[in-house]
């Protein structure tokens, strides 16, 4: 009998507890954990045709104790992190405490430093391998699904991989001036940090939001401003494909949204250092936050589509090759089948099927992995009918930069 433990009961979470509640014969008992138990409850009452009750608790993931007391109750096989980073030490923790498998779909991030990176959770290595778990790290889009497109182009396109840029293009509407796919917290301290590419041994840093070009989406997106961003795969990525030269991440952003957190930045209300309010400390971010919509909300309102995908150049046989292979998804689509939109899709979705392959055994291991060490084949093959269809394009130019507006792909 598998039993899986989701904790979080966010935009994503409700992805995961759809896509798992869609194949009962491998999430045989499915219980629903988060720190507000309404929300557990309101995500459970729309999940329609999963033959057995699906339980829900009320669990504080920042508390060890309370996540071991909640583990050793359910006895799960896999937990599923869909919390917020902040929380992945301690649930690992509480992984290794009661001898349960983990995976997430984020690296951590301290509350009080707006930086991550692996290293705390790579550290838990000796420990998930002398306690025989596997602990799978950043199985949602991006980190995720960006993984198995660079482990698949490497298995099957490529000899060596000289330079990769991930793209992620977001062309969905919701309608309001300012409004965060993701969770708000989390999304503007990504944003709003730094950038940073990965060039021959080195990490470059750029100022936030400083470097633009304008890239093509295919199936009529068409042309959008990307910005570079630092995003945590390269980490992982150029860790495990030495051969990388060069790694770079692209997001796009529209106008409205960059003059607002223009705006927020200037005026302090993206800060993450406790300011004196009326007597009380808040967090300016944190009450941001509040006052912006909540991402799960998005979902009815968002019209159009995201294309996420990595291009890659190299050399196959002695001859140079690129190579372009990306998803599309329609936010209205996500929201008919889930109640969610495309943010939340993209990365709920492979983490449910990541989760299948670990139950499976289709992905197994000992120790702390990132997803591009495992073989891609078994997910590339069932991703797309799990929702998230791929396609792969051999563009005539040699890199990237030639394929950028007006250029062609
Ligand atoms: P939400 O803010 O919508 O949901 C987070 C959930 O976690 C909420 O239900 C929240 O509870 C719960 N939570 C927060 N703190 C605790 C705690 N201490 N104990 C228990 N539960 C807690 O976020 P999203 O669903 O948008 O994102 C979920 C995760 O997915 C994040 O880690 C995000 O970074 C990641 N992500 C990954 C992507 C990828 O492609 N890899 C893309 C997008 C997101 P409450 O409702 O009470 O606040």
């Amino acid at each position: 009998m598998n039993r899986v433990l989701i904790v979080g009961a966010g935009g994503v979470s409700r992805v995961v507890v759809h896509k798992c509640a869609q194949h009962p014969e491998i999430f045989e008992e499915i219980t629903l954990a988060s720190r507000t138990l309404s929300k557990c409850d309101a995500i459970v009452a729309d999940i329609k045709n999963y033959p057995r009750p699906i339980k829900t608790e009320q669990v504080d993931a920042d508390r060890v104790d309370q996540l071991v007391a909640l583990i050793e109750k359910v006895r799960p096989d896999l937990l599923i992190n869909v919390a917020l980073p902040y929380q992945d030490l301690t649930i690992m923790e509480a992984c290794l405490q009661t001898g349960v498998h983990y995976m997430d779909t984020a690296n951590y991030e301290h509350p009080d430093e707006a930086k991550f990176c692996y290293a705390p959770q790579w550290a838990l290595q000796k420990r998930f391998e002398e306690a025989g778990l596997l602990a799978l790290l950043g199985c949602g889009f991006d980190p995720g699904v960006t993984n198995v497109y660079t482990a698949y182009a490497k298995k099957h396109h490529f000899d060596k991989m000289n330079r990769v840029d991930i793209i992620d293009c977001n062309a969905g509407d919701h309608g309001y001036p300012f409004a965060t796919n993701f969770n708000p917290e989390i999304n503007i301290r990504e944003v709003s940090a730094k950038g940073r590419f990965y060039k021959q041994g080195s990490w470059i840093e750029t100022d936030p939001l400083s470097v633009k070009h304008v890239f093509d989406f295919p199936h009529s997106i068409g042309p959008k401003d990307i910005y570079l961003l630092y995003h945590e795969e390269m980490e992982s990525l150029t860790k495990h494909y030495p051969e990388i030269q060069q790694m770079r991440f692209w997001m796009t952003f529209g106008q409205s949204y960059l003059t607002h957190l223009k705006v927020l930045e200037n005026v302090g209300m993206t800060g993450i250092k406790p300011i004196l309010f009326e007597g009380k400390e808040i967090v300016p971010l944190q009450f941001l936050k509040r006052l912006l919509p909540d991402p799960a909300s998005l979902g009815p309102r968002t019209v159009g589509k995201t294309c996420i995908g990595i291009w890659v150049s190299g050399e196959k046989e002695n001859r140079p090759k690129s190579y372009y292979l990306f998803n599309i998804c329609d936010h209205q689509e996500c929201y008919r089948e889930v109640g969610a939109q495309a943010v939340s899709y993209t990365t709920g979705v492979p983490a449910a099927l990541g989760a299948k392959l670990i139950l499976t055994g289709a992905w197994s291991g000992k120790g702390v992995y990132n997803v591009e060490q495992f073989d891609p084949d078994p997910f590339m093959n069932e991703i797309g009918d799990w929702g998230l269809p791929w396609e792969e394009t051999f563009p005539n130019c040699p890199t990237f930069e030639d394929a950028l507006y007006p250029g062609t792909i």
